[in-house]
């Protein structure tokens, strides 16, 4: 097990914070008359705070992923817990982070946001990944390094001997948002956790589960850092809509295979179609539900597609992204009209 520090890396105002105790955190078992929350009483089903710890929905999520539920974290979207990553470990102006690019917006926001220095570091030109790069591009006030598998928008893994490199050489914590594994052939980096206790996993709903709306995301790792993001999280941040709606979905896990597997197999037909039509330069190869082609004329192309209706993702202007659209597959009936569009744009 490779030796890190949770304690050191969290800052010090988070290591000394006492977190608000709310009523349900200071009771646990079994009652019949609840008067400790100010709820109005009167049962409406909404009338009572949800479990803040998503008890449930963490044991339930655990034995799906056969993971401890000390080291699950839910938070409202994937993207709270980049947020609480940044507030968790970066003090403002001094510490810094890394990122690869392109990749998910939301990483340079948050860390904006956090008021911490962003470095992007370009992955190859083929998008894979170079940890020698970044292990170059890394100081000792880097605290968080995010990486992306598949990758946003390039939609290809990274390569995990190259990801186990800078586990090895990066000083701080390395973060691998895995929001489109379940579409690829890799299982991830779950198995990885229990060698590098700097690594954290980031997964959601919002894509291979059709949650989007429902606003529901994880980070698996440590259990230490996960006792923090559970401090700092606002008490009630996923709310009871949210935790049912997440709970009926595992309960219909066999649909959403099966809705994966049709999205795969659309991927593999809608990726044949556009390497059949001139003007389309290249296809990327793609383990994630959007595939990215590289045009002549990328501006042009988007803008006549919203014109006929049809919106895709213009990434153009993205590092490394030169005349780049991405395109998310949808029902084969869209991706028909999607290949019938381009034809007649290009054609
Ligand atoms: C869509 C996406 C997410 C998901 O964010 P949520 O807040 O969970 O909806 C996270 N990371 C990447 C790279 C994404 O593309």
């Amino acid at each position: 097990m490779n030796s890190f520090n949770w304690s050191s890396w969290i800052r010090p105002a988070i290591r000394n914070l006492r977190p608000y105790s709310s009523a349900r955190d200071e009771f646990s078992g079994e009652a019949l008359v609840f008067l400790d929350a100010n709820e109005n009483p009167y049962e409406n089903g909404f009338n009572r705070y949800p479990d803040p710890r998503q008890m449930l929905l963490r044991n339930r999520i655990s034995d799906l992923l056969k993971l401890p539920v000390d080291s699950i974290f839910l938070g409202n979207g994937s993207d709270e817990a980049i947020d609480l990553l940044f507030r968790a470990g970066c003090e403002a102006r001094n510490d810094r982070a890394l990122a690869i690019t392109p990749s998910y917006g939301m990483y340079s926001v948050c860390a904006d946001i956090q008021g911490v220095g962003l470095d992007k570091v370009p992955l190859n030109d083929d998008f894979s990944l170079s940890s020698e790069r970044l292990l170059e591009a890394a100081t000792d006030s880097h605290k968080l390094l995010f990486l992306c598998s598949p990758n946003n928008p390039s939609g290809n893994l990274l390569s995990t001997e190259e990801i186990e490199k800078l586990l090895k050489g990066f000083r701080g914590v390395v973060v691998v948002d895995e929001a489109y594994i379940d579409f690829s052939t890799s299982e991830g980096l779950m198995r990885l956790l229990p060698q590098y206790p700097n690594l954290i996993l980031l997964r959601t709903f919002s894509k291979a589960w059709g949650l989007a709306g429902v606003r529901c995301g994880m980070a698996l790792g440590h259990p230490d850092l996960i006792r923090i993001l559970m401090q700092i999280k606002y008490p009630y941040n996923l709310n009871q809509l949210t935790q049912q709606a997440v709970m009926d979905r595992l309960n219909a896990v066999d649909l959403v295979y099966e809705q994966v597997q049709e999205i795969r197999r659309e991927r593999e037909i809608l990726v044949s179609e556009l390497e059949g039509i001139t003007g389309i330069l290249q296809v990327y190869p793609s383990d994630a539900n959007f595939v990215l082609v590289r045009v002549a004329q990328a501006n042009e192309v988007y803008n006549k597609l919203v014109d006929r209706g049809l919106i895709i993702r213009n990434r153009s202007n993205q590092d490394l992204c030169e005349g780049a659209l991405r395109i998310t597959i949808g029902t084969p009936e869209e991706n028909k009209q999607l290949i019938r569009e381009i034809k007649t744009i290009l054609q």
